[in-house]
């Protein structure tokens, strides 16, 4: 059984809070972390008590759907509430952070941020980064990680396979098969 790292870790984490995203526009998902412990996590959503994009469509001005408080702001914001120090912390989120969050970012003093997809990387925020000395990682999350079936799913598969090839199927159509079950199954950590 492979080990699965920290990076990793967090990252998927950032990827679960997603799923909790209230806004159909984007789903983002942001973890904070110090000394490898979680210390807050965010994604996109309502203010608490308002209605959700998911319910009453998107409430969208100049482009861009204003209901929604960003996954990097409400993770900062839970530590803000909750009395965590940010400062020297790190994040992973699932996308590279707005211009707003980045700035938000810098001056609770995070130091590194992981990110798992580029997203309209501003340039501004990138030139922010540097001059703060914040570090940019693009960690991107290997699917395998938080799929717990993994391997009783491969073993089924290999099993399936096995038995068509003994009653009958051709080598080509059997090597075929393994080729698409090991892309579909197999760990690329
Ligand atoms: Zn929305
Ligand atoms: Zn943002």
């Amino acid at each position: 059984m492979e080990r699965i790292s920290w990076n990793q870790y967090f990252m998927a984490q950032s990827h679960l809070l997603a799923l909790r995203s209230t806004c159909e526009r984007l789903a983002v998902g942001a973890t904070i972390v110090r000394d490898k412990r979680i210390i807050a996590g965010g994604y996109n959503g309502s203010i608490a008590g308002d209605v959700h994009c998911a319910d009453v469509g998107c409430y969208v001005i100049d482009h861009h759907c204003v209901r929604t408080i960003h996954a990097e702001m409400n993770a900062i914001l839970q530590c803000a509430k909750f009395g965590a120090p940010t400062a020297d912390a790190e994040i992973y989120v699932t996308h590279f952070p707005c211009l707003q969050c980045c700035k938000a970012i810098i001056q609770a003093g995070i130091r590194t941020v992981y990110y798992a997809k580029d997203y309209k990387n501003h340039p501004y925020a990138i030139d922010l980064f540097e001059q703060a000395g914040v570090q940019t990682e693009q960690v991107e999350l290997d699917e395998m990680i938080i799929d717990l079936k993994n391997q009783e799913k491969l073993a089924f598969v290999a099993d399936l396979i096995g038995k068509l090839s003994e009653s009958g199927l051709s080598e080509t159509e059997i090597r075929d098969m393994h080729e698409k079950a090991n892309q579909l199954f197999t760990s690329y950590v």
